[in-house]
């Protein structure tokens, strides 16, 4: 089903993962992607899959973490299509480390990733959906973005930033018709989750299932915005 023809998706981290699959997810439906990541060869893969489905992609290598950057991937996109509907910040990293030895540029880089990102992206585009009085802002925070965990009090921080962001952010653009949701995902098999024999890969969340969550909020009916969706595995992947 092309449901989303005619309109324009950014999605973050599109080279792997979650954000491959809400990329070919987005592109089959219609949308036409622009794909941001550091990785060229990765995110040209992702595009030739898109392609051969019929639909259409556009490699924007960026590194997320320079401001630059960020203004190139949204000017680079009106150039090329002149309009945006959709961004979706997927991109995330993090790195284990217990509080009283992590370094600073660790916390530097999760945050300007999985935080700083974000907001200057949606700052970015929000003129543009403004203009529209339409178009969505989708974050991928996580279940961390509910509860810490040891080891993990950055990248924790990170996605609970990224709640509070998006929610004051709908307060401000709910008038306008635009959407800004949040989803927080459990444990999802990608390679953001290091081989560990405690945990089933099998029976954790496929990433497809978190793309099909974005494009559910994305055709929600217009009198109504999916705010916040926790999405955990069926069964649970601890052996
Ligand atoms: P992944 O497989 O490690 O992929 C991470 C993606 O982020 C890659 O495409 C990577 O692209 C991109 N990225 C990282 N740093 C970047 C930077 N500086 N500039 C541009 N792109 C950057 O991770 P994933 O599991 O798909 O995670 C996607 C999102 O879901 C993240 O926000 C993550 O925190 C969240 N999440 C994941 C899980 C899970 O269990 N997997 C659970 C909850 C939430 P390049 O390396 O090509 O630049």
């Amino acid at each position: 089903m092309r449901t989303l023809s005619g309109q324009v998706s950014i999605v973050t981290g599109a080279s792997r993962g979650i954000g491959r699959a809400i990329a070919l997810v987005l592109g089959e439906s219609g949308s036409r992607v622009v794909l941001a990541s550091r990785s060229e060869p990765e995110l040209t893969t992702v595009r030739e899959e898109i392609r051969k489905k019929g639909g259409d992609a556009l490699v924007m290598v960026s590194d997320l973490t320079r401001e630059d950057d960020l203004r190139k991937l949204v000017n680079g996109t009106l150039q090329e299509w002149g309009r945006i509907d959709y961004l979706i910040n997927n991109a995330g990293w993090g790195k284990h480390a217990p509080v009283a030895k992590a370094r600073l540029e660790d916390w530097d880089r999760t945050f300007q990733t999985n935080l700083r990102a974000p907001m200057i992206l949606s700052q970015l585009v929000l003129p543009i959906l403004i203009e529209q009085k339409a178009g969505a802002i989708v974050n991928i925070s996580s279940i961390s973005g509910k509860t810490g965990q040891a080891e993990s009090s950055a990248y924790s921080a990170s996605k609970f930033g990224l709640i509070g962001f998006s929610q004051s952010l709908f307060e401000e653009v709910r008038e306008y018709g635009i959407k800004v949701a949040t989803i927080l995902p459990g444990y999802v098999d990608t390679p953001m989750i290091p081989p560990v024999r405690r945990l089933d890969r099998s029976k954790m969340i496929r990433p497809e299932d978190i793309a099909h969550t974005v494009l559910f909020i994305l055709t929600s009916p217009a009198s109504c915005c999916p705010v916040e969706i926790t999405v955990r595995p069926q069964q649970t992947p601890y052996k």
